[in-house]
């Protein structure tokens, strides 16, 4: 999966944390086969509700490319894409990781 993070590259350590960018930590988490760098688990658990919550509303497989603008306070626009397709979503965490509000963007 490629990432981008508020335009930088992100999900390996080098590059940081695969949901907030991040390069502080050292948790890794394996999402689609592939090891993400994540800054800590409560990251890792928001990014993989958001994938699982983008799958379940597209029925994708999975996913090439995941592009996220944002922070926590804010809520995070994002871009997913697979095989030419693309899908566009807001979303904001809660205290627990858990997905506080999802909206789809037209
Ligand atoms: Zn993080």
């Amino acid at each position: 999966m490629k990432i981008q993070v508020n335009g930088s590259k992100a999900g390996d350590k080098e590059n940081g944390c695969a949901l907030c960018g991040a390069t502080w930590g050292d948790y890794y988490e394996e999402i689609d086969g592939e090891k993400l760098f994540f800054c800590c688990d409560v990251c890792a658990t928001e990014f993989k509700n958001m994938i699982e919550e983008i799958k379940r509303r597209t029925g994708w497989k999975k996913i090439d490319e995941l592009s996220i603008e944002g922070n926590y306070y804010k809520g995070r626009n994002c871009v997913a894409k697979t095989e030419g397709r693309e899908y566009k979503f807001y979303v904001k965490f809660g205290d627990d990781a858990e997905i506080e509000t999802f909206k789809e963007i037209e």
